[in-house]
């Protein structure tokens, strides 16, 4: 079988040299022309640091004698690499997970692992997965940016929405979007939100951020209200919006200009820091409640949103955090916390949405459980809004193919 991405450059990093010779001869037999070996982490940095040789992927091996493989992706990060990475070990499952863990917590695509034998079927399975980052593809190179920047970016109209669908499980029917910010950057490309909201929460940006955010979203909920589309539109929210309750205010405001039903607005929360005084937030989502906002609890069972939160707040939805979604089929640990999860939106009869479906494994899965809703790559990736009707069309043909997972 050859690739169709064959002209990916890949580097294969691994202290044993027959196993640089057995990858690297899989890899040109899958029809890959630029593979590069190196037997030492000092040496592959070097090429990460080269402009020609710089890598797209790298087959990294865990266990090295010299830089380990962790250490070898703490080193990654500050030499920007902005590719991805395949995990290749002799080790136990748990430990290769561990490991994986760490690497994405660092923002580094992980496209999948391998265990040691290699078998040529399982790493082409694995190489499928890559894709080309596209034109309009959130940049994955970490700059720092200045609150002076944002600031500027904001006045200068850089922020722009992507939406991403929210389809439901049993039919494929597309129920709403959710708005994530990006920063069209005249210089770094897209730059995604994680590189900037914390900035804005930090300078006391986050308001005016919102507000752009918020003010676009309901222009383009009322467009497609207009054109016949009925979409739920969610926005997500910072806990540093719901400090003064002049916000509540703010947002009945804009949505009834807006002409939006509450109804249609979800506002989506994460607690991002810990909140001292919890009585302005708690007043502010139970009054948006009583006033018909659709109200979500954003990366469940992450350390930010807690049982605590969903005791106090009556929130309508439920995201099961996408860490114990993608995979989950074939990993116990995550399935016990999906089931869990989902036990307790449909207890406290919350809608629930399975983030991180990025796979046909996931959706079946997904499915089987009984969850509500699914987002994730597998059904679409954030589009900007005009890009909403040919992924609509599209959809139509092949969510007749995803008939319920018996
Ligand atoms: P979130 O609200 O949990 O949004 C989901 C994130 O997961 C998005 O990342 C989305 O692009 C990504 N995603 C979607 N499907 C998949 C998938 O199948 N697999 C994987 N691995 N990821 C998937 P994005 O756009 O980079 O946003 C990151 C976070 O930034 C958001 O997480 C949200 O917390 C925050 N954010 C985005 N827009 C805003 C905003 O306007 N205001 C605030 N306060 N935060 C925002
Ligand atoms: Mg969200
Ligand atoms: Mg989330």
């Amino acid at each position: 079988m050859l690739l169709n991405n064959s002209a990916i450059k890949i580097l294969v990093l691994d202290d044993e040299p027959f196993m640089l010779k057995l990858l690297a001869r899989m890899l040109t037999n899958l029809g890959i022309t630029s593979v590069r070996t190196c037997d030492n982490g000092r040496a592959a940095l070097m090429l990460v640091d080269s402009p020609e040789c710089r890598p797209d992927l790298i087959l990294l091996d865990i266990n090295m004698p010299q830089m380990d493989g962790v250490e070898f992706v703490r080193h990654l990060v500050e030499h920007d690499y902005a590719g991805a990475v395949i995990l290749v070990s002799g080790e136990d499952e748990r430990v290769v997970q561990s490991v994986e863990k760490l690497v994405r917590a660092h923002k580094i695509k992980v496209l999948g692992r391998l265990s040691k034998p290699v078998s040529p079927e399982r790493l082409a399975a694995v190489l499928e997965r890559w894709r080309a980052p596209l034109p309009g593809a959130v940049s994955s190179t970490r700059i720092s940016y200045s609150a002076d920047q944002l600031r500027a970016a904001m006045v200068r109209g850089e922020l722009l929405n992507y939406y991403q669908p929210k389809v439901t499980l049993a039919s494929g029917e597309v129920v709403g979007v959710e708005t994530l910010v990006r920063w069209r950057h005249p210089k770094d490309g897209m730059v995604s939100p994680d590189q900037f909201i914390g900035i804005a929460e930090r300078h006391g940006l986050i308001d005016q951020l919102t507000e752009v955010v918020l003010t676009g979203a309901l222009a383009q909920a009322r467009a497609w209200r207009d054109a016949g589309l009925s979409l739920r539109v969610a926005v997500n929210l910072s806990m540093d919006n719901l400090v003064a309750l002049s916000f509540l205010d703010y947002v009945v405001d804009l949505t009834s200009k807006a002409g939006v039903p509450p109804q249609e607005l979800v506002l989506e929360v994460t607690e991002s820091r810990l909140m001292l005084d919890q009585r302005v937030p708690l007043e502010i989502l139970t009054r948006l409640h009583l006033k018909r906002f659709r109200l979500s609890i954003d990366d469940f069972g992450t350390g930010n949103s807690s049982l605590a939160q969903l005791r106090d707040i009556p929130f309508d939805e439920l995201k099961i955090d996408q860490s114990f979604v993608h995979g989950a089929w074939g990993n116990e640990r995550q399935r016990a916390m999906f089931d869990a999860s989902l036990g307790l939106a449909k207890q406290l009869k919350m809608e629930s949405v399975a983030e991180g479906v990025e796979d046909r494994a996931d959706w079946n899965f997904v499915s089987q459980r009984g969850c509500d809703l699914a987002q994730g790559y597998f059904i679409a990736e954030p589009m900007p809004a005009e890009d909403l009707p040919a992924w609509l069309a599209d959809w139509e043909e092949r969510r007749a193919q995803l008939a319920p997972h018996k």
